[in-house]
């Protein structure tokens, strides 16, 4: 029978995993996206490269932490930045739910200073032009930092399984998406099913702007808003066009049959083997 190790030495084999997993994590945290290394907006005129999914953004605005009817959460991940346009549409957003009394808006995930991939929760986001908001409003900065202090989201506008719309979700919410989908600056949002479902029963008369909500996995505590290409930025490109209609038939429907709601959505992690296009190297590489 072999002798006992020494207990330096059977301590150092003890700690061999504990030591391999780090060494992975740390591998990937750092070499899967250099884009959240970067701590500022590069210099120069505000340019977006590329699509929301594969680019990136050159001279981003900044989100100031609040303003008239808003309030900026989650500034830990430093994901605060965006085309001048989207930050336009934004504050329009807090002033307009300001006026109505329907407290603040609270928004989430833009961009990373200069765009591109990020570690964790997103594949798009990527160049200036996508932004999340909750759909619950806070009565104060106070509760929103409240509301959103922890991992957990706010409540969800959808039941489980049958996706109809939950309690909390109200005229604040369909009042929050109408005003974005109504701005000509927007291209299309993504919702819940089940919202997008909610809003096709709710609404009367003009429904045109209904084309712009697509129903996607998710979505039921916040919705995305993506914005059309802006002017002066002649590498980026457009979105497929939206499909004609308010998209309330047959491609709704298909959201609710067993094919759709079995269906688990691929987790967004970095994608190493996605090349940035080339004029986002000279973004990454500005002082
Ligand atoms: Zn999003």
């Amino acid at each position: 029978m072999p002798r006992a190790l020494p207990y330096p030495v059977r301590l150092l084999f003890a700690a061999i995993p504990a030591l391999c997993a780090w060494l992975l994590w740390a591998g990937q945290t750092t070499a899967a996206t250099p884009w959240a290394a970067v701590i500022n907006p590069s210099r120069g005129p505000a340019q977006v490269i590329g699509t929301p999914a594969n680019g990136c953004v050159g001279g981003a605005d900044t989100l100031p932490e609040s303003g008239p009817g808003y309030v900026s959460v989650r500034r830990a991940r430093h994901r605060f930045y965006g085309h001048p346009e989207l930050l336009r549409l934004l504050e329009q957003l807090g002033q307009t739910a300001a006026r109505r009394h329907f407290g603040l808006v609270m928004i989430g995930d833009l961009s990373q200073p200069r765009g591109g991939q990020m570690p964790s929760s997103h594949h798009s986001h990527q160049n200036g032009l996508d932004a999340d908001i909750w759909f619950t409003l806070a009565p104060t900065p106070e509760a929103a930092r409240r509301l959103m202090d922890d991992q957990r989201d706010p409540p969800s506008m959808v039941l489980p399984v049958s996706l109809a719309s939950s309690n909390a979700w109200g005229e604040p919410q369909r009042f929050l998406l109408e005003s974005v989908a109504r701005n000509p600056a927007v291209d299309r949002i993504f919702v819940n099913p089940g919202i997008k479902r909610a809003v096709c029963n709710e609404v009367t008369g003009d429904r045109t702007w209904l084309r712009k909500l697509r129903p996607w996995w998710g979505h039921d505590s916040h919705f995305h808003v993506r914005i059309r290409c802006p002017a002066g930025s002649p590498k980026c490109e457009p979105q497929a066009a939206l499909p004609a209609g308010d998209g309330c038939g047959p491609e709704l429907a298909w959201w609710f049959k067993p094919e759709a709601t079995g269906k688990t959505r691929k987790k967004d992690e970095p994608r190493p083997d996605v090349i940035a296009p080339a004029a986002c190297m000279a973004v990454l590489s500005d002082r």
